[in-house]
């Protein structure tokens, strides 16, 4: 199906590189649902990935070891040579990582800018690091390109696909590189982030930077409309581009580019199999009914409000007594940043007071695990739970909406969302709550205990429905189609 190699381009490897006592290499797969779509397709047209190791000692002689013959997962089928580890020093990379990416562009590009710290040697530490990685995605179409020009297919033009935050500048170089050499490709951006406002890109001082790297792509895509919208704004204003934001183009220096709105779904129909056969780890039955969430431990996540509005139900309706348990699960995400320690001591305070103010000899309120569970565990509890309460303050999509929904295969539960997840705008069945008003999410919070069956049933079908359809790999024929299209539309369309 696929017509040109694809290069995918993201941070890390599709797989986590790991070494045992005798210092050999092995691959540990990923379980994420963008490496389940994208990497059979990387397989099927002989593509290439390119990632950071997350090494720092390899030798870059290294060979990237095969997978095991026993290993299943959607990344197997890529050999060692499709994979090209970027080596990037320590030092380096922790100010381009936990620096700038985590510190800076993360808070930045969820509004949340007073948690952002600004510093020139953290962005020279990004440059290098997203130079670093053009240069070794040049090497990888050079050869790309002349495997294809000995096969006699001249006419394929290779399509490099860079991902996400970590790498917004990275096309500036490829571009620049690939016209001064006359190497053709076409260039694609995703963002799997949300993109602020011009009010807030604005803040950031080297924001012109940014919005020339992701302009040298030919195409972009965002997971929302609001996203395109903003990022069509901000080259509008800092940049002084023509823009069309009717067709969604945007010229500079006499390119134009095309901007879309490309949600990105979950792999619906792994989730409805692994909660029809995986077993019960929580007892969701009539007398005690379970609220879940479940997230990285991450000030995005209103994981503080999401606590006072729990506390704000049992206040206000002590016949919940152990009637109900909210189980938090939380991943542990960036420990290595003060805020997120911060953010867990927190988080910790919290549920002990809350724990403390109303818990009985046989009962608690918050059931709390700080950890990750794996797919199969996760899913029998998405299946078990009452109710998902996921109330991000800021979420470029949210997964969890999605996933608890394809797991709702008996007795439908309710999604409680949050509008300000990119999830938010499309899950129009779920009951959507402002996370920042405590109180009115704790009365959504009774109602959706409280929702008849039939209420129920009607919205979880179209909330099922919606995602079965848009599902990861629908997501992921959607870009290709996409950048496809770019082929009939060369002339000035502005
Ligand atoms: N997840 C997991 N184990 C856990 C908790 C979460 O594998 O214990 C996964 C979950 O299935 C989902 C992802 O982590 O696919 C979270 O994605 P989301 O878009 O909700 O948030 P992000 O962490 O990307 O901001």
């Amino acid at each position: 199906e696929v017509s040109a190699p694809l290069i995918v381009v993201s941070n890390r490897l599709p797989f986590v590189l790991q070494r045992n006592e005798k210092g050999e290499l092995s691959r540990k797969a990923s379980a994420g649902g963008l490496v389940t779509a994208v990497a059979p397709v990387v397989v099927e047209c002989k593509g290439l990935w390119i990632g950071w190791s997350g090494m720092y000692d390899l030798d870059p002689k290294t060979k990237i070891p095969e997978a095991d013959p026993d290993d299943k997962a959607p990344t197997a089928g890529l050999s060692s040579d499709q994979i090209i580890p970027v080596h990037i020093e320590e030092k380096i990379f922790e100010a381009f990582y936990t620096g700038c990416c985590n510190g800076t562009l993360w808070p930045l590009f969820h509004s949340m800018p007073d948690r952002a710290v600004f510093k020139a040697d953290k962005w020279k530490a990004y440059c290098i690091v997203n130079e670093e990685f053009a240069k070794c995605t040049l090497q990888a179409l050079r050869k790309t390109l002349s495997d294809l020009d000995a096969r006699g297919d001249s006419d394929v033009v290779p399509v490099i696909w860079i991902h996400d935050y970590q790498l917004f500048v990275a096309a500036n170089t490829i571009r620049q590189v690939c016209e001064e050499e006359n190497l053709r490709c076409k260039l694609a951006f995703f963002l799997h982030i949300p993109f602020p406002s011009w009010d807030i890109m604005r803040l950031f001082p080297w924001d012109d930077v940014i919005l020339q790297g992701i302009m040298a792509c030919d195409f972009v895509g965002f997971h929302i409309e609001d996203y395109c919208v903003n990022f069509i704004d901000c080259c509008s204003r800092r940049l002084g581009c023509r823009v069309d934001r009717n067709k969604m183009l945007v010229e500079l220096a006499g390119r134009t580019i095309h901007v879309k709105a490309l949600p990105i779904g979950i792999p619906f129909d792994r989730f409805v199999e692994l909660a029809q056969s995986a077993p019960v780890y929580i007892k969701d039955t009539d007398q005690v009914r379970v609220i879940l969430g479940v997230d990285r431990l991450d000030y995005t996540k209103g994981l503080i409000h999401r606590i006072l509005t729990f506390e704000r139900l049992l206040e206000k309706h002590p016949e919940y007594e152990e009637k109900v348990v909210f189980l938090q699960v939380s991943v542990p995400s960036r420990t290595n940043v003060k805020e997120y320690r911060q953010l867990k001591e927190e988080i910790d305070q919290l549920i002990g007071r809350v724990n403390g103010r109303f818990s009985k000899p046989n009962w608690s309120p918050i059931r709390y695990i700080y950890g990750c569970i794996n797919q199969d565990q996760l899913s029998a509890i998405y299946r078990d739970s009452a109710i998902a309460l996921v109330t991000p303050l800021r979420d470029g999509m949210n997964l969890v909406a999605k996933e608890y929904v394809a797991c709702q295969i008996n007795d439908p539960g309710v999604l409680i969302l949050s509008p300000f997840a990119g999830a938010g705008g499309m899950m129009h069945e779920a009951l959507l709550v402002n996370p920042y008003e405590i109180d009115d999410a704790a009365n959504t919070l009774h109602r959706a205990l409280n929702m008849p069956l039939d209420e129920r049933m009607v919205r979880m079908k179209q909330l099922r429905l919606r995602e079965q359809e848009h599902n990861v790999t629908n997501w992921m024929k959607s870009f290709l189609a996409s950048i496809g299209a770019l082929a009939s539309n060369e002339d000035d369309p502005l």
